[in-house]
């Protein structure tokens, strides 16, 4: 039977609540959170069912992302035709970017996308979300920050056509004060708006499951024009490309790999794969193997936006990592910041225990340079080194600045 699962109806006055979850414990949870709280919620389970119960006296949608009909993304679709004022708040089992960019297409097709909740969430965290929004009015959306809507066949033809281009940014060992490598990071040349960055297209391509197309894409740019890059003595420079959760669901990822690396006789430890620590967490059962197998196959693998310390590293120890990347957040707070310092030092001295090496990003001043060297950090990247530059740029830097000597 497809009708809602469970409704309650204390008094006419109160906000209503809607929610579509094709798990229905979930619904359960949140139907029983917001009795406690004396709040009218309804529970559907499919799409049919949730438009059916969408009255305009919802206030509060609460949407699960990932369903196996139709699915969050189409839903938030069918809302915005629809014009629906109601807040929404986001559920997902997905990391934190694909909800913040389904949030970001829920604004961009007008609605008023009010909050997140990351499964498996603590009761908690969902009251929080109930106490905050059921009770508010229905919202309007903020007209000033409607970013311009991607649209899905535009996104489609992009990978199709690949209008993707790298920049690069300069890797400097501390050391040396010279540049041994290069992180290759995408951006969609789009034919009317001009450059696209990564943070408004990459959640959308995961979406829409063409995220591992944009790797391949990338990873053939960047051995390719790897060769052309040395420094002034000649010395060759690595590439770093960022790789998608997706990957580490492949098990032929490895051999793919190692097949292009090879095509384009580039030695494999030229190439560092870098994964964040978010989706390492998330695949870490079955990343394990393909991990280990690129290691084996002499790639290098980096963990990219570090920051959550210890804990961390305690799960971490077992991924043959070879390098650990430290967030940006964390190098740009740690001289204000003692928790940040703490994280940034402690996180040196234990990677450098596990047989890491460690790269600091985001710097931008002299002073974080100088904090990391005193702590031992082995390289730096960011924008006190290099922004990341375009091809033809890259060249003239590689010609001029001290780094490339
Ligand atoms: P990321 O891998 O953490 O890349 C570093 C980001 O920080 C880049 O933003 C870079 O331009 C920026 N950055 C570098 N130095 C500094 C600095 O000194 N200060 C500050 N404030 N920022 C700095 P970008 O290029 O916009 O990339 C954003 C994210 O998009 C990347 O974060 C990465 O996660 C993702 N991304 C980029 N290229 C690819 C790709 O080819 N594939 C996949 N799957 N993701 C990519
Ligand atoms: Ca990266
Ligand atoms: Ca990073």
């Amino acid at each position: 039977m497809g009708t809602a699962i469970e409704s309650i109806e204390p008094g006419a006055e109160s906000p209503r609540i809607l929610v579509i979850d094709d798990e229905a414990d979930v619904g359960e949870i949140i139907v029983s959170a917001a009795q406690e709280m004396n709040l009218d919620c309804t529970v559907t389970t499919n799409a049919a069912d949730f438009l059916k119960a969408l009255v305009p006296e919802v206030t509060l949608i609460m949407m699960d992302l990932a369903m196996p009909e139709t699915d969050g993304i189409e839903l938030l679709r069918v809302l915005g035709k629809k014009q629906c004022k109601a807040g929404i708040v986001l559920m997902s089992g997905f990391d934190r970017r694909v909800l913040e960019t389904a949030e970001q297409l829920g604004r961009s097709l007008g609605l008023s996308a009010v909050g997140q909740l990351q499964k498996p969430f603590r009761l908690p965290e969902l009251e929080d979300i109930l106490r905050t929004h059921a009770s508010s009015k229905t919202s309007e959306p903020s007209a000033q920050h409607l970013p311009i809507p991607i649209l899905e066949d535009d996104l489609r033809r992009a990978v199709e056509r690949e209008e993707f281009v790298l920049f690069y940014q300069p890797q400097v060992e501390i050391s040396t004060n010279r540049v041994i490598g290069l992180e290759g990071l995408v951006r969609w040349e789009h034919p009317e708006r001009g450059l696209v960055f990564p943070d408004s297209f990459i959640g959308r391509l995961e979406l829409l499951e063409l995220i591992d197309q944009l790797g391949w894409i990338v990873i053939k740019r960047g051995l390719s024009e790897i060769g052309q890059f040395t420094r002034k003595d000649g010395t060759p420079l690595t590439v770093s490309i960022n790789t998608s959760a997706q990957s580490l669901h492949d098990l032929e990822f490895p051999d793919k790999v190692l097949a292009l690396v090879k095509e384009r006789a580039v030695p494999p430890r030229s190439l560092t794969l870098e994964i964040t620590e978010s989706s390492l967490i998330r695949e870490l059962s079955n990343a394990l193997d393909i991990l280990s197998r690129l290691r084996m196959k002499g790639m290098q693998l980096s963990i990219d936006d570090f920051g959550t310390g210890y804990a961390m590293m305690q799960q971490l120890r077992y991924v043959p990592a070879t390098e650990l990347k430290i967030d940006k957040t964390f190098v740009q707070e740690m001289q204000s910041k003692v928790d940040a310092r703490v994280v940034v030092q402690k996180t040196i001295e234990i990677a450098h225990d596990l047989g890491l090496r460690v790269l600091a990003e985001g710097v931008e001043t002299q002073e974080q340079l100088e904090f990391l060297r005193i702590n031992h950090c082995d390289l730096v990247q960011g924008y006190f080194i290099s922004r990341p530059l375009p091809v033809p740029k890259l060249h003239e830097w590689l010609a001029t600045s001290p780094y490339a000597a």
